[in-house]
């Protein structure tokens, strides 16, 4: 194992600029820092185009994990560093090359400093002739075994031979508040992650129609909000007690129309809530053609509700797509723990699949909703959850 003391981290070729580059940078800083917070060793540093981590000792594969939930990371890398001078960068790149089991190598050299006395192909060179001279690798330029990078700065130079993908994307919450509806279903805390992942501020709104829907079931949500809200350090909740509004859906409108009338309220209160937050978008878990109230019909007959736009990050994406990402993001056993939703409790046989405005505006008019949304509004709870929060600080 080399010498590896430091972790570099690239965040690529950002096409902002000027001021965006430094509330990109030093947002990425703050995220690097709050998801390392348990390492207490740790010692940072950011530059124009990277930030440096250095290890004191602390775990390689644990922090590792770790960076790769930073959203706008594009890669980065354990690296030796060692001054800029000619003999320690070749010490080190034996070091490596001597240490390894490969057969075939290749040596990269990308010189931040320019004025360095030796061009990049001359660093290779005189790295490489000493490795060949002195073990049994072998130079192959197109598919080398082992890769060797020096990233040669102005005091110092980093060395490493390996190179771990980032998430890419953007720093959580330098694009602004997106205010997603989050249900206790797969799609929602999937969409979640994405709408991170493209730098937003995620908050949530969740209805729950007590004592229909249990307290475990509002628990759940929270846990996975508590689960998502990782990526961004911590996340609030707004929670909608949405039982007399659904109990009036049923009276009036019964069952095809029930879930139609029940989005577009939930899409109301939430536009409200919206508002109320300074969130400029709403965000959902929906995906085209996936149920009934997920038809083109159905999305824009809850959609003209409201004049805020609505992301929906799932809306291509397949079922196995999405239980893909669940997993991948840790949501997914929890997601399908089997709680009962508002949705699922006043389950209707036959839902509409191409409802249409003029009805269920007349479904509408039989009952006083903006009493009830009124009410709803100034019901509402806000629980903040941070990832430190598990399952047992809800149940
Ligand atoms: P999910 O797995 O996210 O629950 P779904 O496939 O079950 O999605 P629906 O139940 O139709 O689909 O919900 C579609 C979207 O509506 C959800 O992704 C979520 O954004 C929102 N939603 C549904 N139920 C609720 C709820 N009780 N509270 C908040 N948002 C909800
Ligand atoms: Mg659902």
């Amino acid at each position: 194992m080399a010498d590896y003391d430091t972790v570099l981290i690239r965040f690529g070729e950002l096409s902002t600029k000027g001021k965006n580059r430094k509330d990109f940078i030093n947002r990425l800083y703050g995220n690097v820092k709050y998801m390392l917070r348990d390492f207490e060793k740790l010692e940072y540093r950011k530059a124009y185009d990277r930030i440096y981590i250095r290890l004191n000792g602390e775990d390689h594969d644990a922090i590792r994990e770790k960076l790769q939930k930073v959203f706008g990371i594009s890669s980065f890398s354990f690296t030796e560093k060692v001054p800029s001078d000619i003999d320690s960068i070749s010490d080190a790149c034996f070091r490596i090359a001597s240490q390894s089991n490969k057969k075939t190598f290749k040596i990269i050299t990308k010189r931040h400093d320019k004025t360095f006395p030796m061009r990049s192909d001359e660093i290779n060179r005189a790295c490489a002739g000493r490795i060949l001279r002195n073990t049994e690798l072998k130079v192959d330029v197109h598919e080398p075994e082992l890769a060797i990078r020096v990233e040669v700065h102005r005091d110092d130079t980093y060395i490493t031979s390996e190179k771990i993908p980032g998430a890419g994307g953007y720093p959580a919450g330098i694009n602004g508040k997106v205010l997603l509806l989050l249900s206790g279903g797969i799609d929602s805390p999937v969409a979640a992650y994405q709408l991170m992942k493209r730098g937003l501020q995620v908050e949530a709104i969740h209805f729950a129609s007590p004592p229909y829907t249990s307290e475990a079931a509002k628990n759940k949500v929270l846990t996975l909000a508590s689960m998502v809200s990782e990526y961004q350090g911590h996340m609030h909740v707004h929670m909608i007690n949405f039982t007399d509004l659904q109990l009036n859906i049923y009276k009036t409108a019964g069952d095809p129309y029930a879930v139609t009338l029940m989005r577009r309220m939930m899409f109301r209160l939430a536009e409200r809530t919206a508002e109320k937050y300074d969130c400029l978008a709403l965000g959902t878990g929906e995906s085209i053609g996936q149920v009934a109230s997920q038809t083109l019909e159905s999305v824009a007959c809850i959609n003209s509700v409201v004049r805020i736009p609505v992301i929906r990050p799932l809306v291509c994406y397949d079922k196995v797509e999405i239980i893909d990402l669940a997993r991948k993001i840790g949501t997914y056993e929890t997601s399908i723990l089997p709680f009962e939703d508002c949705c699922t409790i006043f389950d209707p046989k036959n839902p509409v699949t191409k409802p249409t405005v003029e009805k269920s505006e007349y479904f509408e008019k039989m009952f006083d909703y903006e009493k009830l949304i009124d009410e709803a509004m100034n019901a509402m709870e806000t629980v903040i959850v941070t990832p430190e929060k598990n399952d047992e600080d809800f149940l």
